[in-house]
């Protein structure tokens, strides 16, 4: 079973993340970028469908020359080989565009099965999987918290806020996972050595066949005008208690038309 396992770097969630004036898109180069967490769970999913079923899991990103080390990682844990679509004039790129060149690249694979977060951690869109399978053709099964795999038939339970629905579709597929699906694991020192020799593919956008004018901040479907810092917190307000203090709580509340 061959699965592909969709891999975004973002910016470290613990680190200050800025946009950059000049174009408004994201500062990458000023802070620790990590693979974007839910990635690491979807990941942790095709090691386990992989070590269930056979065959190979290999890990795709479109991202700058950075991303390579989040690939590593991932090859670390335990995945086969890495595909790397890098090209400076993906900078910016939509989501849509995203999506697209994710599926050009999916043609250049052989795949049963796509697996990817639900979120990315730095603009948060939750799209990415929904817009690359109708780029593909292909069902997308979502907020997956277990995934079985029978043949050609794929199952999830997706995860809802009073349960699960349990939701089936013919592979190929792309499938999106939620946290509760599993425990990521950590590579061991064997693993961290092994991914060193794994192979990691390189793809342009001429590889694959695409305009540098179909993509980037030019080519995006959506801009972003502008940007704020959210204020800094207010001081809270203290209520000290001199023989009063619940009905001071109370006029308070009062105040802000609370109670
Ligand atoms: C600061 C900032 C500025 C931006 N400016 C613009 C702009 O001007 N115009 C515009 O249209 N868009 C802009 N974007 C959106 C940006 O292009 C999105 O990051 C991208 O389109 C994917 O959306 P997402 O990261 O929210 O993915 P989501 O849909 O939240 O990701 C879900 C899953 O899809 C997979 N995935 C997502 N991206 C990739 C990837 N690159 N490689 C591999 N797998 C992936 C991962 O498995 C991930 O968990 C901006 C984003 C930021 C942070």
């Amino acid at each position: 079973m061959n699965i592909v396992v969709l891999m975004k770097q973002v910016p470290d969630t613990y680190a200050e993340r800025r946009l950059s004036p000049s174009d408004n898109t994201l500062d990458r180069a000023g802070v620790d970028a990590v693979i974007n967490e839910i990635d690491e769970y979807a990941i942790e999913e095709g090691l386990l469908l992989k070590e269930a079923h056979g065959g190979e899991v290999t890990i795709l990103t479109m991202g700058p020359d950075r991303a390579t080390e989040s690939i590593r990682k991932a090859l670390s844990m335990g995945a086969d080989k890495g595909v790397h679509v890098v090209d400076e004039a993906l900078h910016g790129s939509c989501a849509i565009t995203t999506a697209k060149v994710l599926a050009k690249a999916l043609g250049t694979l052989e795949y049963d099965l796509v697996i990817a977060g639900s979120e990315a951690t730095d603009s948060r869109l939750s799209v990415v999987p929904a817009l690359l399978s109708e780029a593909l053709g292909v069902p997308q099964l979502s907020g997956a918290r277990k995934v079985t795999v029978d043949g050609s038939d794929i199952t999830i339970e997706r995860a809802t806020e009073t349960g699960f629905a349990r939701v089936q579709a013919s592979g190929p597929a792309v499938v999106s996972v939620v946290e509760k699906i599993n425990e990521p694991r950590y590579p061991s020192f064997k693993g961290i050595m092994a991914a060193k020799s794994k192979p990691v593919q390189q793809l342009s956008l001429s590889d694959l066949g695409i305009g540098a004018d179909e993509v980037g901040l030019a080519a995006s479907t959506t801009t972003v005008q502008s940007f704020e810092q959210a204020p800094p917190r207010a001081a809270g307000t203290v209520v000290k208690d001199e023989g009063n203090g619940g009905s001071a709580i109370a006029e308070y509340l009062a105040s802000k038309k609370l109670i």
